[in-house]
């Protein structure tokens, strides 16, 4: 295994270039050793500005929105080939910074490229439609890009998130100032170096600042000459963002937090149930918005399903990313090691039964870094923190439930509404649930998208519009009318 590697800095891109601020550094370490393993710009709100202006600059001259959408095309391809070509180099950049797995971070930036590439096609089928066509009376409904647009991502899935907002926003004809976590602006720059080389963006289309959401992030929340935020993180930022973006009723898309019900009926293919609802919580150590923290299992089967899942759980090897063997890499920083060794406290506290895990892993290598061990918590109550909380950790609640009410109750029994998981063979019983729940994304008899071409989102406080497929572009873009009178009778108009 790797253990020694090249401290890597980063400058902020804009305007097509390196440009270095007066404000100093962030640092990106290695949540599985502490290892310093990046540097980024500390951004001044004077590099904010200037990152603003050369988006405006590049938005309102047209050189951006007025190409072809075939050049348009061809760039997002180019950008997600390079991501290609690079894909391992930038596999270990991405576990070193965010701790998953070398495979998760392989499987993210494989995801990237595919998401940019749909929008690359997509770019292409950007269609109005002509809803009037009456002798000389015609009705041309068009879209139009929506201007410059401040793209603040979170560091769980930082490039897979990034081209969520990237793919649709350059297909759309936008121009770009990205803000990412300062735990992964390493690999963000990483990507903007790939995007520097593509022949044909002009300078300003894409720009990207690093450090601290509270100053930089909301520059670009409050600046007048922003017109859009598209914006993934906790609920908590995403309610400041919404407060903050009336400044200008900047359109906002907010991508928030979520606590995913997981509901295991008695007839699903218990393998494959097993399987999925492992995956849905301890895949990157629980850091996912729609991992499925709460799992719901038939009483009918709760006992033989729960003596099978504790072993699964148990069984995972919690390790360094860089290990080919880990499955479960650590949590990001020790701040959010620390919140999630609160919950499991709370949960204790509160009288839930631990039934696995519940402590920080300290022997050997482990004690350099921030693991906890996969968490299962049983006679979980509804009123209870765990159960109400998105923890972002490896910590799962369990409850019972009799049938498809009890399940749509305990399952809606949340502020949240992002995404959730059903496990059955019968369509009865799945559209009756998959009706019933107020998510955005019903999963069943499997866990996550399938691929870019659907939309992802949040009811409730999960958030505010939708990302990927043709309704992610859609946020990208405004609409039209031009009413057209080719009569040259006066008549026609009205006095
Ligand atoms: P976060 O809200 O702390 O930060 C997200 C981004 O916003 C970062 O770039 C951060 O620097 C920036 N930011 C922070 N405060 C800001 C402010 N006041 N103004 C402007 N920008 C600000 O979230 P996080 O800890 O990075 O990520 C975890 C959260 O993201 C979880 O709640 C998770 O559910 C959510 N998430 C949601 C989705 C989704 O698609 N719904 C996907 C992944 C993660």
């Amino acid at each position: 295994m790797q253990t020694s590697y090249e401290l890597r800095t980063y400058s902020n891109y804009i305007g097509g270039k390196w440009v270095d601020t007066k404000g100093g550094t962030i640092e990106g370490k290695n949540p599985a050793t502490g290892e310093l393993v990046t540097k980024s710009a500390k951004s001044t709100p004077e590099d904010v500005a200037f990152a603003i202006d050369e988006a405006r600059k590049a938005f309102d001259s047209g050189t951006w929105s007025s190409k072809r959408p075939s050049d348009r095309a061809r760039i997002l391809r180019e950008i997600s080939e390079l991501i290609r070509r690079d894909i391992d180099n930038l596999t270990v950049l991405l576990t070193l910074e965010n701790g998953k797995p070398l495979a998760d971070a392989k499987g993210e930036l494989l995801n990237a490229a595919n998401v940019l590439e749909y929008y690359s096609s997509a770019a292409r089928h950007i269609v109005g439609k002509v809803p009037r066509y009456s002798g000389t009376d015609i009705s041309l409904v068009v879209h139009e890009p929506v201007g410059v647009c401040g793209l603040i991502v979170p560091w769980n899935s930082p490039i897979s998130l990034l081209s969520w907002k990237l793919g649709p926003a350059l297909a759309a004809g936008c121009t770009v100032v990205i803000k990412p976590s300062s735990h992964t602006s390493g690999i963000t720059m990483e990507l903007m170096k790939l995007v520097s080389t593509v022949q044909g963006i002009p300078p300003g289309v894409v720009n990207a600042v690093t450090g601290p959401g509270e100053s930089v992030g909301m520059e670009l929340v409050r600046s007048l000459k922003v017109d859009k935020v598209s914006f993934t993180g906790s609920t908590e930022t995403g309610r400041k963002i919404m407060e903050q973006a009336s400044v200008n009723l900047k359109k906002i898309n907010l991508e928030c937090g979520g606590k995913s019900a997981n509901v295991v009926f008695d007839d699903a293919n218990m393998e494959a149930a097993l399987r999925g609802s492992v995956w849905s919580i301890f895949r990157s150590a629980g850091q996912s918005c729609n991992a499925g923290s709460r799992l719901l299992v038939q009483e009918t089967v709760y006992g033989p399903f729960m003596r099978s899942f504790l072993q699964a759980a148990a069984a995972i090897k919690v390790g360094n990313g860089m290990d080919p063997a880990t499955e479960m890499g650590p949590i990001i920083s020790e701040g959010q090691m620390k919140r999630v060794l609160g919950y499991v406290q709370s949960g204790a506290d509160e009288g839930a039964h631990l039934s696995l895990g519940g402590r920080r892993l300290v022997d050997g290598d482990y004690g350099k870094g921030f693991f906890v061990q996969p968490t299962v918590f049983e006679e979980v109550e509804r009123g209870m923190k765990i159960f109400k909380e998105e923890i972002f950790g490896p910590v799962l609640s369990v409850l019972p439930f009799r049938d498809e009410d009890d399940a749509i109750a305990i399952a809606n029994d949340t502020s949240f509404g992002l995404a959730g998981d059903i496990w059955s063979k019968s369509l009865t019983r799945i559209m009756k649930v998959a009706q019933g729940t107020r998510t955005g994304t019903v999963w069943v008899n499997r866990h996550l998208n399938p691929g870019p071409e659907v939309p992802f989102g949040g009811y409730k406080q999960s958030g505010l519009g939708r990302e990927t497929g043709m309704e992610g572009l859609m946020e990208f873009l405004q609409t039209k009318h031009i009413s057209l009178q080719l009569s040259e009778s006066a008549d026609r108009v009205r006095r």
